[in-house]
């Protein structure tokens, strides 16, 4: 049978509202009634599922955007989780519980989101867990780095900011050798790669970035086996029960609501992406986007996408130095070119300085051994506008900057 695509797979995702309505219901019950005390007492046992309890526990309109991120990625199941962040350290902890060790080590890439490098160099030590950072793209590298406690790999599927492409079949290859988990954060490309397809085994995607689209929420979930996502609401061990970041029914329905043209924002978000940056290779500026051939492993991620929904939305461009990047960057805002915010997956470009923002938390004589300069200038793309003015305002903003 015809593998389902993506966008098919959300689209047969259906709940009528209350009264026939064609969208659901937002459920914002925080605690819901049991007709018996008995059932509410099996509830907490574990011993009687399909009970709403206390919508830190589960909630109807959670369940249902739940779903749908659920097929998205072609998964048995999904939970929305308070913010992207949430989603990461959720998923490590529950990994970590479920393995039944209170100390153990992981594996990360080297070049992940500085937030996620926060996280793993300085907080999860804390709790027992060591972690190596790798060069992602070094397998060989990955695979000696493993030692008898290792429980867990974690990558980007295009890392952040450097766009390195993972090679998720070949790292879920070592991870089944080793028996570990590979935990993908999918956030760069949704719709574009399905991880779990490609052998891992949970995915993350902060929800902010482009299954928002519109840079008013922050949210996350966690995408894996029914089984997995169970244990992250255990009353005893879950690790989003007991610590509490989930996602407000609100946010679960706009989001909900969202996921159904997130296959046109994502195509529209990688057409503006590929015309700007052929035409930036064109006059030989030094651009790095996944979908130009002469990146690393433009081939890998050809191998890894979905057909239709092209490279992304992320590019990045090498400026001399840190000052020439603000400079840039700052007279592209006032050519109305993009917003010098961080954050990505906006309806409108999106600027920083990786850095010096995002990826500050990496001292900088790491940044340098990562290949992560001073210079470096994010861009995630949108899809808003006539592509031929948005190229003509790059490019009199470019000349203005560098060559002046
Ligand atoms: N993963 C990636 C790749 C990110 O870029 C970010 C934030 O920028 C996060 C995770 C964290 O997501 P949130 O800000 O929703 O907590």
């Amino acid at each position: 049978m015809k593998k389902t695509s993506p966008q098919q797979a959300i689209r047969d995702i259906q709940h009528f509202g209350e009264e026939g309505g064609v969208v659901p219901v937002i459920d914002v019950a925080s605690t819901s009634t049991f007709l018996d005390p008995k059932d509410m007492e099996r509830t907490f046992m574990g011993e009687l599922q399909g009970c709403y309890l206390y919508s830190r526990h589960s909630n109807p309109t959670v369940n249902i955007f739940g779903k749908k991120m659920a097929a998205m990625e072609s998964a048995e199941a999904a939970l929305g989780v308070a913010s992207g962040m949430a989603a990461i350290a959720c998923t490590v902890d529950q990994i970590f519980l479920n393995e039944g060790v209170k100390k153990g080590h992981l594996i990360a890439s080297r070049t992940v989101y500085g937030g996620t490098y926060a996280l793993f160099k300085n907080v999860l030590p804390s709790r027992g867990i060591d972690v190596t950072f790798k060069e992602i793209t070094d397998l060989k590298a990955i695979e000696a780095a493993i030692r008898p406690d290792t429980k867990v790999i974690y990558a980007e599927t295009l890392s952040n900011p450097l766009l390195a492409v993972s090679d998720i079949k070949a790292l879920s290859e070592i991870c089944k050798r080793h028996h570990i988990k590979l935990v993908i954060d999918n956030t760069f490309t949704p719709m574009i790669v399905q991880p779990l397809l490609h052998g891992a085994d949970v995915v993350i995607h902060s929800c902010t970035k482009y299954i928002s689209g519109s840079s008013d929420f922050i949210a996350g979930a966690i995408v894996g086996t029914e089984k997995f996502i169970a244990s992250l609401i255990d009353v005893n061990t879950g690790s989003v029960m007991l610590t509490g970041p989930v996602m407000d029914p609100r946010v679960a329905h706009e989001l909900y609501l969202r996921l159904d043209h997130l296959e046109l924002r994502m195509k529209a978000h990688s057409n503006m992406a590929n015309f700007l940056a052929n035409k930036m290779q064109a006059e030989k500026m030094p651009v790095i986007y996944p979908g130009l051939s002469v990146h690393p492993q433009h081939e890998l991620l050809k191998k890894m996408m979905n057909k239709d929904f092209g490279f992304g939305g992320i590019l990045t461009l090498e400026c001399a130095d840190a000052d020439q990047a603000r400079r840039l960057a700052t007279k592209l805002q006032d050519e109305k070119f993009g917003l010098y915010a961080v954050s990505l997956g906006f309806s409108r470009t999106l600027m920083s300085c990786s850095a010096k923002s995002t990826s500050s938390e990496i001292p900088e004589e790491e940044q340098k051994e990562i290949g992560l300069t001073q210079g470096l200038l994010r861009f995630s793309i949108g899809y808003t506008g006539d592509p031929e003015v948005m190229w003509e305002r790059f490019l009199k903003s470019y000349n203005k900057i560098i060559f002046n």
